[in-house]
């Protein structure tokens, strides 16, 4: 046996109970899943694409009704007319902050992308709304004596990441803690709109931030939700009077959730949806043997594999910028698509430092397919996330010993 080979069956053995755990949760949110579809009586007939205005678009309401229910909210949009989770979250945020509020991001900043919209060039900050950031504590988790204090300021609206994001300094959020921070906030300004950003989140836990009292949850289905199959968009799930307001600035005032066309098939945001609670498992266990075997070869991981996890991302530290060249090059050589690709660090639209991103993905920049993306800046870390099979996360992960050592 080869080294690689090695090391993999032994982390293999040594993670199997996780394993069996991440298969638990899979078999619930599978069952979850699957009971929201017989409810909702899907058939062959919700898949048509309707076009024009898309009045009356049958597919589009069921899919609508589907998502409120498995993230346990009242209503939902879910629209390939959003383009990306950023356009989701932003375009939430903008439907409902005035002049005026003020916006309290939970723990530390926020994902790169919004950072931009919260502070850049036509943001929110330009539009005159406050904004603040609650500190993190010291181990990367929430602090709760600075989200009271903020709380006390009345904020209309609190941002709360799900992922780790782009970040080692802050941990990914499990449902309970959400969980926490949510009655945190609510018994000191109950009339805060809690808004959840669940990118890499979704099916990772038994419950979603609906069910623990979150107001609005919004993502991206070329992450999770999408299952690798939907080919775009994004969702915006919560309590109905928010969802209304948020579809009539998404479309316009009056026309709201009544329009927005099909325009393609939606077979494969509707079966991408029914799988993805097995794809984020295989996901899981593409990033927890990841986390074992670069742990053992001495890299740092985060998080390590034997960590409870809020989202799919798993980073993995590098010696410098050239060691994390050729890992993104690696997990592209061993993509299905555009292998023969080489990425290099360049700026990115919403990004701060130049950034590499490996994604030989069949949807482009689908990070629920196996996919890397790491910026030029110490402490030099490679995020990892996807992989549509767990096999290839292991054979990819094969390559990377292989090559790397
Ligand atoms: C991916 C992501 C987003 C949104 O990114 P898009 O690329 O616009 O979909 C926002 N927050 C987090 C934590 C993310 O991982």
């Amino acid at each position: 046996m080869s080294k690689a080979d090695t090391l993999i069956r032994s982390a293999e053995r040594r993670i199997a109970e996780v394993f069996q755990g991440i298969a638990e949760t899979a078999y619930v949110n599978q069952g979850r899943v699957l009971e929201c579809f017989r409810q909702e009586r899907v058939s062959t007939a919700h898949f048509a694409p309707t076009t024009g205005y898309g009045y009356n678009d049958r597919g589009r309401e069921t899919l609508e009704a589907i998502y409120a229910t498995i993230f346990g909210c009242e209503d939902a949009l879910v629209r390939s007319q959003i383009i990306s989770g950023t356009h989701a979250i932003a375009g939430t945020m903008m439907a409902l902050l005035e002049p005026g509020d003020l916006l309290v991001s939970a723990m530390g900043g926020p994902y790169d992308t919004l950072k931009r919209v919260i502070e850049g060039k036509n943001g929110l900050i330009s539009k005159g709304i406050q904004y603040r950031e609650a500190r993190l504590s010291p181990n990367g988790g929430f602090d709760v004596d600075g989200l009271i204090q903020l709380a006390q300021e009345k904020p209309k609206m609190v941002l709360l990441q799900r992922s780790r994001g782009y970040s080692i300094q802050r941990i990914s959020l499990t449902m309970a803690e959400i969980g926490t921070i949510i009655q945190v906030i609510k018994s000191v300004s109950p009339s805060t709109i809690i808004l959840v950003d669940n990118c890499y989140g979704e099916f990772v836990q038994l419950h979603e931030p609906g069910h623990a009292g979150a107001d609005l949850v919004a993502g991206s289905l070329i992450k999770n939700p999408g299952g690798g199959l939907a080919a775009g968009g994004g969702y915006v799930a919560g309590r109905a009077e928010l969802v209304e307001c948020v579809a009539d600035h998404f479309v316009a005032p009056g026309l709201g959730k009544e329009i927005g066309p099909s325009l393609v098939d939606l077979r494969l945001v509707y079966q991408g949806l029914f799988i993805s609670p097995h794809v984020v498992a295989e996901a899981l266990k593409g990033a927890v043997l990841t986390a074992a075997v670069f742990e053992e070869l001495g890299n740092d991981v985060y998080p390590v594999w034997d960590d409870p996890r809020g989202d799919i991302v798993q980073a993995v530290g590098l010696a410098d910028q050239t060691e994390l060249e050729r890992f993104a090059r690696i997990v592209q050589m061993y993509s299905p698509v555009d292998s023969m690709a080489k990425p290099e660090f360049a700026a990115l639209p919403g990004y701060d430092d130049p950034v590499i991103m490996a994604a030989g993905t069949f949807v482009q920049g689908s990070s629920i397919e196996l996919s890397c993306d790491a910026p030029a800046r110490p402490p030099y870390m490679a995020f990892f996330q996807g992989g549509i099979t767990y096999a290839h996360v292991r054979y990819v992960v094969e390559q990377l010993i292989r090559e790397l050592t």
